[in-house]
């Protein structure tokens, strides 16, 4: 077996092993075992990122934001020249179809930062005048700021907050998920092929106890911008609360999916329908993991979607064949199937899957599940209150729109939610009625970086995207001029 990839942190343009030579093991989930050891970084690591990260702050917040939007050109030409490397890696770090990660991560990470570039030159502030004082708006740079994502779409979520920062003038110290550290070590040689200057941009892994909290409390983080659960994010705002932090928090979900009787079955739409519930191995903040079907098609909705969530092929994420790869950690894997066990001591029903996925071969031992069908719970019951974040979802009827409405609101989440209906005024009354972040109306995960994007509840804590996140990485001044 090949020695372990030792990966390194990104700190003041250098690449480095943590100061105290600690180590974590990561695991490549398709094969169950050990490929890489990334850096076990703790305070000291962080402390000395946060301190390139405010020595290069001065001369970055200077810039232009045509000169920073080139920067991030650069960035992207340097992911987009290794784009095929990219994409094995994110592949095999998460275990999630290497056709997935070229047609969404790898893809979604240039546009991240080309976006962000665009943006860059394209932002303005506002003026108030009257005939006697100009009001205008200065949108300045905060300084160091902290960016911490989770492992289910690792560069894609990675470069959707550092884009920003860097883009509004912050410098910026980042810490990936200790799961999936890969492509952000690659992005860090990325910088450094694009001769990114030293401390703009400070990669620190490690684990969320450790360099994560070190991170959040130093005082010289401005802002924290943090995509992951619901418990990590209340730890952090509760912790960075006396400091008074910019905080931007995208957390779970538990999105429900309402299909009403006159949707529009045509094969595309089941198509949507199927990858909103299994896109990534169910691992999608935005996957719909409780279908609300109208009572009037529900025996035939629900004959129909378990059999094509049947004929999902799971599968060596390599394989071009595989619908569905392995899901992210063995941890992962005993938390999906002990939901599935919990939801059938609830008296649920699974109409299809349930179990581990065996495979032969090189996957032997991977930690593959297959798409999970459950009906016949109450929508008050742990598995429809709580994120399971795996390919499992639950089915259950309604009989109207206002029971709709009500069972889709019933959780403490409220980030995403799709509605499938062809009766327009339904679909805009439904939108408005449903507590949540995003609505798709006949659609799924369609994506427009300028919209607001985050939850509500206890799914977030603000916006990114567009020029939401350009507000969240800039304080705003107000400058008054007398005119007279
Ligand atoms: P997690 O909360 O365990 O970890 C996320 C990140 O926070 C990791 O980098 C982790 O090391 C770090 N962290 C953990 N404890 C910390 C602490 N005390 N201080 C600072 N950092 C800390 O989440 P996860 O398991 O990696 O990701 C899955 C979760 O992310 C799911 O709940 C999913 O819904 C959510 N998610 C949300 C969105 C969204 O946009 N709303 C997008 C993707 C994933």
């Amino acid at each position: 077996m090949a020695a372990p990839i030792t990966l390194s942190n990104y700190i003041d343009g250098e690449l480095r092993a943590s100061r105290a030579g600690a180590h974590l093991e990561v695991h490549e989930p398709a094969v169950g075992a050990v490929y890489a050891r990334c850096p076990d970084s703790d305070g000291d690591d962080v402390a000395a990122a946060v301190a390139a990260a405010r020595r290069a702050f001065p001369a970055w917040s200077r810039l232009t934001g045509e000169e920073r939007a080139g920067w991030l050109h650069r960035l992207a030409n340097a992911v987009q020249s290794r784009f095929d490397e990219f994409v094995a890696a994110e592949s095999r770090d998460t275990g999630k179809p290497l056709a997935l990660a070229r047609a969404v991560d790898i893809p979604r990470a240039v546009l991240n930062l080309r976006f962000f570039a665009g943006a860059a030159s394209q932002f303005a502030s506002e003026s108030h005048a009257t005939s006697a004082a100009l009001n205008y708006t200065l949108r300045q740079p905060l300084g160091a700021v902290g960016c911490i994502s989770p492992w289910n779409l690792p560069l894609y979520l990675f470069t959707w907050k550092i884009a920003p920062a860097l883009a509004a003038g912050n410098t910026v110290v980042a810490k990936p998920s200790e799961i999936t550290p890969l492509t952000a070590t690659m992005f860090a040689e990325a910088c450094r092929e694009a001769s990114l200057p030293a401390g703009v941009l400070n990669i620190v892994h490690g684990r969320g106890a450790t360099a994560g909290q070190a991170l959040i409390e130093h005082p010289d983080i401005k802002a924290i911008s943090f995509t992951g659960s619901t418990r990590t994010g209340a730890a952090i705002a509760a912790a960075t609360a006396p400091q008074f932090k910019k905080l931007s928090l995208e957390m779970g979900g538990k999105n429900p999916t309402l299909v009403f009787a006159d949707w529009n079955a045509n094969a595309a739409n089941w198509d949507v329908l199927l990858r909103s519930a299994f896109s990534n191995q169910g691992q999608i903040c935005l996957c719909g993991s409780r279908i609300l079907i109208e009572r009037r098609v529900y025996d035939e909705f629900t004959s129909i979607f378990v059999e094509k969530a049947r004929k999902l092929r799971v599968g060596d994420p390599l394989d071009a064949a595989s619908d569905l790869g392995a899901v992210v950690s063995r941890a992962h894997f005993d938390k999906v199937l002990g939901h599935i066990a919990l939801a059938r001591a609830e008296g649920g029903e699974v109409l299809c899957g349930g179990d581990a996925v065996r495979l032969a071969g090189r996957c032997a031992d991977g930690w593959f599940i297959a798409p999970t069908v459950i009906a016949g719970l109450d929508a008050r019951c742990r598995t429809n209150q709580e994120e399971i974040f795996g390919p499992v979802v639950t089915l259950a009827p309604f009989d109207n729109e206002d029971e709709a409405v009500a069972i889709a609101n019933a959780t403490p989440y409220g980030l995403a939610a799709s509605v499938w209906t062809t009766e327009l005024a339904r679909a805009h009354r439904v939108a408005a009625r449903l507590e949540s972040g995003i609505v798709w109306i006949n659609c799924w995960m369609r994506r427009d970086l300028r919209t607001p994007f985050g939850g509500v509840k206890q799914s977030g804590v603000g916006r990114e995207g567009g020029f939401e996140a350009l507000r969240f990485f800039t304080e705003a001044k107000n400058v008054c001029v007398s005119l007279e």
